[in-house]
C-alpha cells in the first residue's frame, strides 16, 4: 500500500472500529534494529504507542515494508489502541513480569485473532 493508501484506510478503520475519537497520528519511519522485531515468518510492518489517559495514539509504519500492509495489519494495529487501557491497568497494578507476558503474547494473539475475524467479515 502506498502511504496516500494507508493514511485513508487508518481513519477508515479507526471510525468502524469506534476509535475516532483519539487524536490519532501516522508516524511513517525506517525502523531501527530494536523495532524489528521480527521472529520466524512475522515481519514488523508497524507498531502503536497509546496514552489511553489522554486517547492519544501513534502508529508508526515500518516504510522499509509498506508493501506488506494491508487492512489486517492496519486493523491489527488499531485493535492494540483499544487495549491500552486495560494493559496500562496492568501495569499498573500487577507485577511488571506478568503485565510484560500480557502484552507480548495475550495481547497479541488476541489483537492478530480479532483483525483477522473483523476483517474476513467486513473488508
Ligand atoms: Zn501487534
Amino acid at each position: 500500500m502506498t502511504k496516500p493508501e494507508i493514511i485513508k484506510k487508518v481513519r477508515k478503520w479507526a471510525e468502524i472500529l469506534c476509535c475516532n475519537e483519539q487524536d490519532l497520528e501516522i508516524v511513517f519511519k525506517k525502523f531501527s534494529k530494536d523495532e524489528n522485531k521480527d521472529d520466524g515468518d512475522f515481519e514488523t510492518v508497524g507498531y502503536t504507542v497509546s496514552n489511553a489517559r489522554y486517547l492519544k495514539a501513534t502508529i508508526y509504519f515500518n516504510t522499509d515494508r509498506l508493501k506488506l500492509i494491508n487492512d489486517e495489519t492496519i486493523v491489527h494495529e488499531i485493535l492494540h489502541i483499544k487495549l491500552a487501557e486495560l494493559t496500562g491497568y496492568l501495569y499498573a497494578n500487577e507485577e511488571k513480569a506478568k503485565a510484560d507476558q500480557w502484552k507480548g503474547y495475550f495481547e497479541e494473539r488476541f489483537v492478530s485473532q480479532m483483525a483477522k475475524i473483523i476483517t474476513r467479515k467486513l473488508s
